[in-house]
């Protein structure tokens, strides 16, 4: 039996299911917590279905998460989905149900399997396209109807950087058409993800005006606390201030350092070499050119840097062999 079939057995099988991502989600995890949601209550309407997790600010229009007691657990399903290392799952309640699923697009690692099912492709841009995937696999058992198709477009579309990333292909497009014939409005949905609030449009001044650059290649924001306070930010629009980064001659990795609790988050970006190491090496993981890490404290910072500007130069010094 593949994964997919697996997982419409295991959808079929069970009357609750509850349905995490990750913390800080996205528009790729919320298309697929959401889109799969749809598709679980449009063909089984008279199943328990939740949504649960943080919220995002940012593609909030997709869905708002359930509130859900203990008890909801009890004999259910858990599907995880975008979700590569366990410790950043959203809700470690996942883990008081019967039985878990994960459906994911992330680069396994050593803490990758904490469920009974998998269903993991790394090859593929996004998660939601592995939802959408699943439904044109079985549309003559399942239904969807348009909030769930709009949720995976825009998970399609902010996890391949609209259409832009690597792992984009023909399958991508074929699925984001369908999704199109429920009805999808591609412009509503770039004018909700792409207009910004005045605070934000400052702070990403604040971060053209004050990037740091290094001799190897690697160019950093630090994003302290104050300043996220000082310009009326949350943290999630901060977060977001890594793309103004990318795209800057002469510097193929870029990253944002998020100052948070008791470390620093770090958003890291590449156009050049592959990441994916550095990141675990570093507490974190995910893609080879999108990945996420952290640092303990500033005192790491140097070591971080070298160990960028090694892969810039271990890459270029390949590329002139
Ligand atoms: P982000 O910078 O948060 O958008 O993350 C980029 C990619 O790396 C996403 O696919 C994340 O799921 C993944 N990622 C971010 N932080 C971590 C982490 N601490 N551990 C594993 N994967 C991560």
């Amino acid at each position: 039996m593949t994964a997919k079939q697996l997982l419409l057995k295991k959808i079929k099988e069970y009357e609750r299911i509850i349905i995490h991502g990750h913390t800080r989600p996205d528009g790729d995890c919320y298309g697929a917590q959401f889109g799969l949601y749809n598709i679980i209550k449009e063909t089984y309407p008279t199943k328990k279905v939740f949504v649960v997790g943080e919220e995002s600010e940012y593609v909030s229009f997709v869905g708002t998460p359930d509130k859900i007691k203990d008890e909801a657990y009890q004999g259910a399903l858990s599907i995880v989905v975008d979700t590569g290392s366990e410790n950043r799952i959203s809700d470690q309640r996942y883990k008081l149900a019967k039985e878990i699923f994960k459906i994911d697009h992330h680069v396994e690692e050593d803490d990758s399997f904490y469920a009974n099912y998998y269903w993991v492709d790394d090859s593929l841009p996004s998660c939601s396209q592995m939802i959408a995937d699943f439904y044109e696999s079985y549309q003559d058992q399942l239904k969807l109807s348009f909030l769930g198709a709009r949720a995976m477009y825009v998970g399609i579309v902010t996890d391949t950087g609209r259409f832009r990333y690597r792992g984009v292909n023909r399958r991508t497009h074929e699925l984001a058409g369908m999704l199109l014939d429920f009805g999808v409005d591609i412009e509503d949905i770039d004018n909700k993800l792409s207009v910004d609030d005045m605070n934000s449009i400052r702070l990403k001044g604040e971060v053209l005006s004050n990037f740091v650059t290094t001799e190897g290649g690697f160019i950093y924001y630090i994003m302290k606390k104050e300043m996220m306070t000082k310009m009326n930010v949350s943290h999630e629009s901060a977060s977001a201030m890594v793309n103004n980064l990318a795209g800057i001659e002469g510097y193929p990795v870029w990253a944002l350092f998020i100052e948070s609790a008791d470390e620093y988050r770090i958003r890291l970006r590449s156009r050049g070499p592959e990441i994916q190491q550095l990141a675990t090496k570093w507490r974190g993981g995910g893609h080879q050119k999108a990945a996420g890490a952290t640092l303990k404290d500033l005192n790491e910072l140097d070591e971080f840097i070298s160990d960028v500007e090694k892969l810039i130069k271990d890459e270029k010094s390949s590329q002139n062999k």
